[in-house]
């Protein structure tokens, strides 16, 4: 047998989702070679289920005040904008900007905390309220007693942005099965080289300054194989809910309730055959949601609609849902770390963005934690370039 070729780079990252794709196209533009390994199509996992909302920290902040989240999170919108407008490492004015804002519409029970939140100084200049003759259709009906107001978080279609991160990073983007033509080489906590086999038999050994896991709930077992304890991981399930029927207004708003998590946050899509989806999360997808069977899931969804929006004609709708687990480092609390997640151990790099929005912030903390590059030579194997994944709506 001959000896494998050695293939060396800048940066190899595991991973396919938003996270390993953003940094990606981050690393290529500082000057780095990159390599780009996923096991699945593209987006699949958490990135193309996410909701696409860019947030900046304001629904975390509900309580009263700005948050850790919350002042992690308050620079993302605009470089979500920035990418969008093709300003910036990252080239995005092929996605599609859903919505530029979010509406945010109390119940009437809670319309003095929501009053005084958006009164705040904290939020002034991000927010206001709407007067009621700019009300949007859904809301504008005597039947609506509570207030809204407009929040400048805006949504983004998450199957387009995966798809123009992809075509950044699609020279250096291959897939990967572990358990057929890609195997770990570790040497104590440090991964040697990634041994690849390409389908004539041969076998390249992918060596590299440093190896960037971007896996999201991969992580996981990657840390295992290499023998990495700490950081571990944490999985927080959801069981979203999704409404589709034609004609549908759009709607991507976040529902104030008593408690400290909105009840519903909705946003609108379209499936592939251009029918429109109400995408729903927020409190209802979480530990109650996740415990109820998808029928129940289903009765919950219909009788939350009922009680807060009972003017909207859901007859004939389609319902169905998606479950799924958001990744990150394990916290101890069961919630949600502050900011993107970084750690070095030896030349691995793990990271969990823990939000969509925040894969700008985790970028930024990779490229600081690494050596400059300056080889702009693209590695070629002869192996298979993953497809994009679907959006729930659209999964088989
Ligand atoms: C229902 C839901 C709604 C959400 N809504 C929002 C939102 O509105 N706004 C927001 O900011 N965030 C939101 N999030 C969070 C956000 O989606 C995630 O934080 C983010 O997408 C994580 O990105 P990632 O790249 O780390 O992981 P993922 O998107 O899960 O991608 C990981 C990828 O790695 C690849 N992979 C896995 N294992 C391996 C392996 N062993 N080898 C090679 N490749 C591997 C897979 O192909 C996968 O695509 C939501 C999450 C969920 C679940």
């Amino acid at each position: 047998m001959n000896e494998p070729r050695t293939a060396l780079a800048d940066t190899v990252i595991v991973g396919g989702g938003v996270a390993a794709l953003w940094t990606a196209n981050v690393l290529k533009n500082a000057g780095q070679s990159v390599v780009v390994l996923t096991n699945s199509p593209l987006g699949a996992g958490q990135s193309l289920a996410a909701q696409g909302v860019i947030h900046g920290g304001l629904k975390y902040a509900v309580g009263g005040k700005l948050t850790d989240s919350s002042e992690e999170l308050a620079d993302m919108p605009e470089r979500w904008l920035a990418a969008m407008r093709g300003e910036g490492p990252v080239d995005l004015r092929g996605a599609d900007l859903l919505c530029d804002h979010q509406l945010m519409w109390s119940l009437p029970n809670v319309i003095s905390k929501t009053v005084g939140f958006f009164g705040s100084k904290a939020v002034r200049g991000r927010s206001g309220s709407v007067p009621r003759e700019d009300y949007p259709p859904i809301f504008d009906t005597a039947e609506y007693k509570g207030k809204l107001f407009r929040i400048d978080e805006p949504v983004v279609d998450p199957v387009s942005i995966i798809r123009e991160l992809a075509k950044g990073v699609a020279d250096e983007t291959w897939l990967v099965d572990w358990n057929q033509n890609a195997a770990l080489k570790v040497d104590g906590e440090n991964i040697s080289a990634i041994q690849l086999t390409q389908p004539d038999g041969s076998n390249v050994r992918l060596e590299a300054g440093q190896f960037l896991l971007a896996a999201g709930a991969g992580n996981g077992e990657l840390l295992s194989q290499i023998g990495i304890t700490e950081p571990s991981m944490q999985r927080r399930p959801l069981h979203q809910l999704i409404v589709r029927k034609k004609g549908l207004p759009n709607l991507y708003s976040v529902c104030v309730g008593t408690g400290p998590k909105p009840p519903m946050v909705t946003t609108t899509h379209h499936d592939s055959e251009g029918r429109t989806v109400w995408y729903i999360g927020g409190d209802i997808a979480e530990q109650a949601g996740v415990a109820r069977s998808e029928a129940e899931q289903i009765e919950a969804g219909k009788a939350i609609f009922a009680k807060l929006l009972p003017w909207v004609d859901l007859e004939g709708a389609d319902w169905f849902t998606w479950r799924g687990d958001r990744a990150e480092p394990h916290t101890g609390t069961g919630d949600r770390p502050p900011g993107a997640y970084l750690k070095r151990v030896g030349n691995v790099l793990i990271a969990w963005p823990t939000k969509l929005a925040l894969a700008p912030n985790l970028a930024d903390q990779v490229l600081r934690d690494t050596e400059g590059g300056d080889s702009v030579e693209t590695i070629q194997f002869d192996l298979p370039r993953p497809d994009l994944g679907a959006a729930p709506w659209d999964l088989p």
